[in-house]
Parts: C-alpha cells; structure tokens; sequence
C-alpha cells in the first residue's frame, strides 16, 4: 500500500513557479492546511516578488509593504527559495516532475499587447512594460534606452500601468529621489526634456480603466498641470445612460474627477499632462531622423451591443505631434514549454487552477497555474489572494483523491544537490534577505528609500562581499 502523501513521514513537495504575490499567496495558502507540504518556490529573477519589485510603481512605496507578508510566508521552515533559477533553462520541466508531486506555475504575464498599427515599430515608440521594468531596475531591461529628449510623449491607453508611466514621466527629480526608482533611471529622468505628457482612452470617461486613486493623484503632481479637453470630459448619451442606470458610486466619482481635472486653469506647472478621450491611435509617422514624430489619431464614438460599449471610429482624424510613445494597452502572458497554452487569451487553459488539456479539457494532474498567467492581466495585488486560495484548494482536494504526479526522488536533499549543481549563482531567501539590507542601506547613504541592484552581476558581486 502507498503511504498517505501529506503527513510529516510523506510530506507533499510541491514546487512554484514564479515568485510574485501570485506564487507566495498559493504557498501561503498551502503552508497553511493540515496537510504536511513542502514548497519550493523558483524565480529566474534573482530576487523575490515578481512586479512588486519590478511592476509596482517606484513612488508608489506603500503598496510594496506587502512584501512583509511574504517575508513572513518565507521564513516557515517548509520553504526554500531558488532565485536564478530559470525552469525550462537550468531545470527542465521533466525535473520538476521527478521531484514534486504538484507543480504551480505563477508566472505571470511578462510581454506586453501590441496595438496592431503602422508604425508602431519605429524608433521610439515602445512597450510602457519595457520603461516600467527600465525605471524598476529589471535585470533584463536596464540596458534599453528611452530618449527623454524628446518633449511631447503619448501613452496609449488609461488603465493603471497608463497612469504610472505618465506620473513618473510628470515627477520632478526631487519627488523621484524619494522613491526606489532605479539609479539609471533616476540619472535619466533628471535630464528629461518631456514637457508635454498625453494619456490617450480610446473610450469616455466612464469606461477608463484607471482606479480612482490613481486617478486622483494625477491632479496632485508638483511639476505638472492637468489638463482634459471639455468636450472630451463629457459623456456621450450612451455612457450618461449607463451611468444614470448605475448603482456604482466609484463610477460616478471616476467621471466627476475627470470632469473636474477638465475645469481646471493651469498653474504654470513646467509639464502639461493631458487626458483625451475617444481617440485611438491609427498610425505612427516618422520624422526626417527615422524616429516617431506624428501620431495620428482617429475620433471614436461609442456603440453597444448591450454587453459592452465599444469605441467605433468616426473617419475623423487629427495628427498629434509627438517624439516618444509608450504603448500601455495590457500585458500578456507567454508560452511555456511543455504546458498547454491559449494563444488567443495568452493564459494557460485551466478549471479553478487546474491546468487542463486543451483537447479534452480534462485536468492534467499535478500541473497548476495561479495568477496572471491563470486569469489575465487583470486585478490588484490583493486579487491574487482570492486567486491563490482558489488554486491551493485545489491541490489540495486533489491531494485527498491521489490526483498527484509521480516523482521518483521527492527528496528535498537531493532537489537542493540538482539546482546547486545546474546553477551554482542561485539565491536563497536568506541570500535575498542580505541584498535586501544592503540595498536599504545603500538607500540610506544617498538619503532615499533604497537603492537597488539592478545586474545580475552586481547581485553576485554584493553577495560574495557580504
Ligand atoms: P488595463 O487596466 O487592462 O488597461 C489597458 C488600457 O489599454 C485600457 O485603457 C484599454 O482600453 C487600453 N487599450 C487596450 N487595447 C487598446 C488599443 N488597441 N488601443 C488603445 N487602447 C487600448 O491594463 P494595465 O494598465 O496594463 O494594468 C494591468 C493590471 O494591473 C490592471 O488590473 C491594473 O489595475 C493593475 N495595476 C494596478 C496598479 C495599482 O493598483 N496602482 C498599478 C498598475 C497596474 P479599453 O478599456 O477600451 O480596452
């Protein structure tokens, strides 16, 4: 007879991918249960906490607090952090499945969605994600270069990522010292030249995809006036209709906001940030030195099929002068090896967080997925709790069915020998937690919050020194 899995002889080795909020919320959830689990979380990073460190918005430094619960998740004796560690290049998936019983992939969405217009490959005109991982300090991106010399920038789109991009563009240098931006991107964005920031919603006020608080802050920059056309503020029949029906009263304080930025006189700010609304990028042209110098843009009105309001252009354009954009339309997960995947949605197909065939639809035992990569780019830091509780329960209940894989050496020893052996520079949490107050410390020498490491190279430089 097998043994019971899940109990202190047997525990239930359990390995996760990816280690943002997505990852450490479905290991807390498990470290929690009755049942006996071990979890070994990876990151090809070689630092924890996915976009909380490299997505959350340097400014934005209360949100980042929450990595005193993972620190907490990360401190339980059942957890191994394997930093530098990338699955699918150091270990193999089929590794993976000697070793554990279940695999968690949190992996998120780490490229971003294209607007699908001419142009929009031409020199400076890039992914808003490739600048947030630039300002953030992100391994892989603090080589790319964004020419702030440029004066007038579009960011394409109004959700959140919108909103952060056009805030750090707005800061002055001495707001930006009292963040955790990145030191290059510091040095850069003191010497930036952008005068005029244009945030671009293809639909009204009402369907802008900004939270309130984002949104308020935008009228609170020191370096910069806010500006929305009138016409532009006001809602179409269609959106006033919806609004009126509406019982949600952050929708009604998201419009009065927008409208109230729209009345406002400027104060001779030295940056103008304006909000437009109903207009959709249509195509990028370049100026004599082959990089961006026009957007044009089409008006839109909004139609309904009675589930959603669309934006429908008019035929009506306008040509807006700019020299950078930033496309902020969404991010959009990638592809793994080995493990289904939903082209069209860019998740990996799942039931509650059980990966499943696609041809079937049948749960693949043992494989999981949590977060962005489960349910799309969408949702706050807090939306992976929920999410992450839904996916441990249910490696949980598949625990009690013996729905697990079969591993040939579940041994956490012998895990620990493969990875030190295929990666010698991986990082540890207790690794981790040593960079963490250097960088802390490097932050107090220069009288801001931290400063971060930001190459590979360094990291492995300030851990052999420590
Ligand atoms: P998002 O909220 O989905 O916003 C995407 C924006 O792009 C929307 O305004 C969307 O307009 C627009 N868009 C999409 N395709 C377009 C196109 N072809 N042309 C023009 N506009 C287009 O995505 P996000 O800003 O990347 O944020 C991702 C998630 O992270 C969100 O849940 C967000 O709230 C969260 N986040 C939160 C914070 C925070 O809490 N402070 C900060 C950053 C990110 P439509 O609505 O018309 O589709």
């Amino acid at each position: 007879m097998k043994p019971e899995l899940g109990t202190e002889e047997h525990p239930l080795r359990v390995a996760v991918v990816g280690s943002g909020p997505a990852g450490f919320y479905v290991a807390e959830h498990l470290l929690k249960s009755d049942v006996h689990v071990e979890v070994d979380m990876f990151d090809r990073l070689p630092t924890p906490f996915g976009l909380v460190r490299f997505g959350v918005a340097p400014d934005h430094l209360k949100i980042k607090s929450v990595t005193r619960v993972f620190d907490r998740i990360a401190k339980n004796p059942a957890f191994r952090f394997y930093g530098n560690v990338e699955i699918g290049n150091d270990i193999r998936l089929d590794d993976l499945r000697d070793l554990y019983h279940q695999i968690c992939f949190a992996t998120g969405a780490q490229t971003d969605r294209q607007m699908g217009i001419p142009g929009e490959d031409l020199p400076r005109s890039h992914a808003a994600t490739e600048f947030v991982a630039w300002y953030n300090g992100h391994p892989d991106y603090r080589d790319c270069e964004f020419d702030l010399s440029a004066e007038r920038v579009a960011v394409v789109g109004v959700g959140n990522v919108a909103v952060d991009v056009a805030r750090i563009l707005c800061r002055t240098p001495e707001e930006l010292l009292e963040t955790d931006i990145a030191e290059h991107a510091l040095e850069a964005l003191k010497n930036s030249r952008v005068r005029e920031v244009y945030m671009l919603g293809r639909r009204g006020p009402l369907q802008a995809a900004f939270t309130n608080p984002e949104a308020r802050e935008l009228g609170e920059l020191k370096g910069a006036d806010i500006h929305v056309p009138a016409e532009e503020a006001r809602l179409d029949p269609l959106s006033a209709a919806e609004l009126d029906a509406s019982e949600d009263d952050t929708l009604r304080k998201k419009v009065e906001i927008i409208q109230d930025f729209a009345e406002r006189e400027p104060e001779g700010k030295p940056r103008r940030l304006t909000l437009r609304f109903l207009v959709s990028p249509i195509e990028l042209f370049a100026g004599e030195d082959g990089g961006v110098r026009t957007m044009r843009i089409e008006k839109n009105e909004l139609v309904s099929d009675g589930e959603r309001t669309s934006p429908r252009g008019t035929g009506r354009t306008e040509d807006l002068p700019v020299d950078l954009v930033f496309r902020s339309v969404g991010y959009r997960g990638v592809h793994i090896d080995g493990i289904p995947f939903h082209e069209r949605w860019g998740v990996i197909p799942n039931e509650a967080g059980r990966v499943t065939d696609p041809d079937t639809a049948k749960p693949l035992p043992g494989m999981y997925v949590s977060g962005w990569i489960k349910r799309g780019p969408s949702g706050v830091i807090g939306t992976n709790k929920k999410d992450g509780t839904e996916t441990a329960t249910a490696m949980l209940e598949d625990v009690a069915t013996s729905s697990v894989l079969a591993p040939t050496s579940p041994d956490p020893a012998a895990i620990d020998t493969l990875v030190r052996a295929r990666q010698p520079s991986l990082v540890t949490y207790e690794d981790w937690t040593r960079l963490d107050a250097l960088e802390l410390a490097r932050g107090e020498v220069a009288g801001r919050p931290r400063v971060k490491f930001t190459s590979r190279v360094e990291i492995r430089e300030a851990l052999a020194e420590a």
